[in-house]
């Protein structure tokens, strides 16, 4: 019996004849011509100006908060159940995260309880799309434009998504995206930062180059780091990003295959298909277990794992965090649906690569399981 890993990307297309061009040519650098090309093509699909692109996803986070002068003494709302990464990059900014529950049907950060809480001090909303689904951004941005917030989009997983017609990574100030070999579009490592707006962009420059100013070389007036990202991800990700519609619909047509064969499976709640604002494109595939199962998420891993199919666990809260509850943040503060889906979603194997064969293996492996489980 093969193992069936949770992920496995697919890189059949052009990537080896774009590679080699890297090294016929000698451009491997972050100089090489393919890094603009595939700033350009890669914001234009996402409806951008501009595309910075950078060493990864959470360093786009990052660069986003420090590019809108985020710092000591603001607040920025993102969602409890995420990456470390978006808590991550407000905190090493000097800002505070104020957390918001999920929508335990979307698993997204609950629009109805972002309104209140909204202070003096908030500076941005961090909207971050989780799983395949957006957020439902007119909501939000309605929000910003009320209050005068910024918004950073945490476009990660939703390369080829739109919302409403309009394609993810298109909202707010400023949105990002990775390029880890789990989402639709990979360069191995990498990420995005996209936006519309000149200074922003231009800023953005300079804080992955270590801001070197434009006119003198070697002086600062900042500091950054290097997060520069090379011409070889960037043959990757051209050679990715050509195929983009066809990996949309793949990962479309996975999701769908699973909802129709685990539908009516006893003890699993499914990924929502469709709302009135977008379709499922099931950046993963999740499951979450229902209140008539007694174990958790790793009980059911456990199962599956002995069985050969790989899974992992949803996202812990930020408010669980042992490195934030040692520096004092998040002091009982608690986030019932986000804890929820933390102690009882998991998601299957839903990489580009799967075959039908596979798929078909998987629900009925994950049919069997859930089986096994016990019930309250
Ligand atoms: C993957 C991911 C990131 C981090 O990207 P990396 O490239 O792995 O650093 C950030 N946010 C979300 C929502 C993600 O899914």
């Amino acid at each position: 019996m093969s193992f069936i890993p949770v992920n496995e990307p697919l890189l059949d297309g052009n990537e080896k004849k774009y590679l080699c061009e890297c090294i016929d040519s000698g451009w491997i650098s972050s100089e090489g011509p393919f890094v603009r090309e595939f700033e350009e093509r890669m914001s234009r699909t996402a409806g951008r100006k501009y595309g910075i692109a950078v060493t990864n996803g959470t360093a786009a986070l990052e660069l986003a908060v420090r590019a809108l002068c985020i710092g000591e003494g603001d607040e920025v709302i993102m969602p409890a159940f995420t990456i470390i990464s978006c808590a991550m990059a407000v905190t090493n900014a000097g800002a505070v995260p104020v957390l918001v529950d999920s929508d335990i049907h979307t698993w997204n950060m609950n629009v109805d309880e972002l309104e209140e809480k909204i202070t003096d001090r908030t500076k941005a909303i961090m909207m971050v799309h989780t799983y395949g689904l957006p957020v439902d951004a007119d909501r939000v941005l309605e929000l910003a434009e009320k209050y005068g917030l910024k918004i950073i989009e945490d476009a990660a997983e939703m390369h080829g998504q739109t919302y409403k017609g309009r394609p993810c990574g298109s909202f707010g100030e400023i949105s990002t995206f990775s390029f880890y070999p789990n989402k639709h579009v990979t360069t191995g490592e990498g990420g995005m930062i996209v936006t519309d707006d000149a200074e922003l962009a231009e800023r953005c420059r300079s804080l992955r180059n270590l801001c070197f100013k434009k006119d003198i070389r070697y002086v600062h007036d900042e500091l950054s780091g290097n997060y520069r990202f090379t011409n070889l991800q960037a043959a990757v990700g051209l050679a990715q990003l050509e195929r983009l519609e066809e990996f949309a619909g793949r990962k479309r047509a996975m999701g769908q295959y699973y909802t129709q064969h685990l539908k009516d499976t006893p003890g699993l709640i499914l990924p929502v298909e469709q709302t009135d604002y977008a379709q499922n494109i099931y950046w993963v595939y999740g499951l979450l277990l229902d209140e008539s199962i007694q174990g958790t998420n790793l009980d059911m891993q456990r199962l599956l794992s002995e069985e050969g199919i790989g899974t992992r666990t949803f996202f812990q809260c930020m408010h669980m965090q042992p490195v934030y509850q040692k520096a004092g943040l998040f002091a009982g503060e608690r986030y019932r649906n986000g804890e929820y889906l933390a102690e009882k979603g998991f998601y299957i194997p839903s990489g580009l690569a799967l075959t039908q064969e596979q798929m078909e293996i998987v629900a009925e492996k994950v049919k069997t399981a859930v089986g096994k489980m016990d019930r309250v």
